[in-house]
């Protein structure tokens, strides 16, 4: 930990190449396939200490990361008792911003968890609501937190945060803002995380407001316009869970196609900015079981045929590092 800091607070140019993120994909798809579930490690470029935005896979992201080597140039003292990933996990990943309690978004967190290091987890309160009473409750799982049954361990602290009020991300260069967003039943968040005055905006689940009858993303895209005015918002992570095939009635609070063209659509709309060359990651496409075309080909496929803004779609595969920025 004080080599890695060392290392990393001695840099003295760090503010002048820190210039937007570093993302690595540790889990790329929603549901269905374990060992592969939505997990994003942002840290700023030249600066590796991260956040892991959800955490479907941890360890068996890092491991596949590790072997494609997206995690070669993490600072590592020669001396570490730990594998690279075990390390990654330890030092370099001072927190977890979950979206949603689902289990394809926290089942790596609970697994990895005994052998985890302390760790704030940042979320809307009704996030961690969840996660104290559900899941780390002694009976599904050791109560490793810092509320709820007794007797509790304590690694992790339950950070609530406001939804729209900048929060700093301890023992990071980042600071992150909270945006609830509808996901069927459930209380969703995206998470905008700033390093300097660059950007980058994660979506956890979340339906389109027309089928949601909702306006939180639309409350979204006002609040992120100003950054894509200022050509600051430097790429977005977000859903696209089915392909146009399935029906909107089916859709369970998540994206199809269409309904993710419309939304981008309305952020440029809103900020009166064409999104052309802007980086979004499609994310948490749910695999099929179905003999016959793969979701995981249609989905990027009808995006692009109705692309007509010209953004910049990228299908994620799980060890996959990404810099977004200049
Ligand atoms: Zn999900
Ligand atoms: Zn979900």
């Amino acid at each position: 930990m004080g080599m890695l800091t060392a290392l990393v607070v001695g840099a003295a140019p760090l503010p002048a190449i820190a210039a937007g993120f570093d993302i690595t994909v540790l889990g790329a798809r929603g549901g269905l396939e374990d060992g592969n579930l939505s997990a994003y490690m942002v840290h700023p470029i030249g600066d590796p200490r991260a956040v892991l935005c959800d955490a479907g896979s941890v360890l068996h992201g890092l491991q596949v990361a590790d072997r494609h080597g997206a995690l070669d140039d993490v600072p590592m003292p020669t001396e570490a008792p730990e594998t690279r990933p075990g390390y990654v996990l330890h030092h370099v990943i001072r927190g977890y911003l979950v979206s949603h309690a689902h289990l394809d978004h926290v089942a790596g967190l609970v697994l990895v968890s005994p052998d985890d290091s302390a760790k704030p987890i940042y979320a809307l309160p009704s996030v961690n609501m969840v996660l104290s009473r559900d899941l780390f409750n002694g009976a599904v799982w050791p109560n490793n937190g810092d509320r709820g049954a007794p007797p509790q361990l304590g690694l992790y602290h339950y950070q609530d945060i406001v939804a729209g009020r900048p929060v700093g991300l301890a023992g990071t260069g980042m600071r992150v803002t909270a945006f609830p967003l509808s996901h069927g039943s459930v209380e969703s968040t995206a998470f905008l995380l700033r390093s300097g005055g660059d950007a980058m905006l994660y979506l956890g689940d979340t339906g389109a407001d027309a089928v949601e009858h909702s306006t939180r993303l639309r409350a979204l895209w006002q609040a992120v316009a100003p950054l894509v005015r200022a050509h600051r918002l430097r790429g977005i992570v977000i859903e696209c869970s089915y392909d146009d095939t399935h029906p909107d009635t089916q859709l369970w609070g998540h994206l199809s196609p269409r309904w993710l063209l419309r939304e981008l659509a309305a952020l440029q709309d809103i900020a009166h900015t064409p999104l052309r060359g802007m980086p979004v990651l499609v994310a948490h496409m749910k695999p099929s079981l179905r003999r016959g075309p793969d979701p995981v080909a249609v989905i990027p496929a009808e995006l692009r045929s109705g692309n007509d803004m010209g953004v910049d779609f990228i299908v994620p595969e799980q060890g996959m590092r990404l810099r977004w920025g200049r």
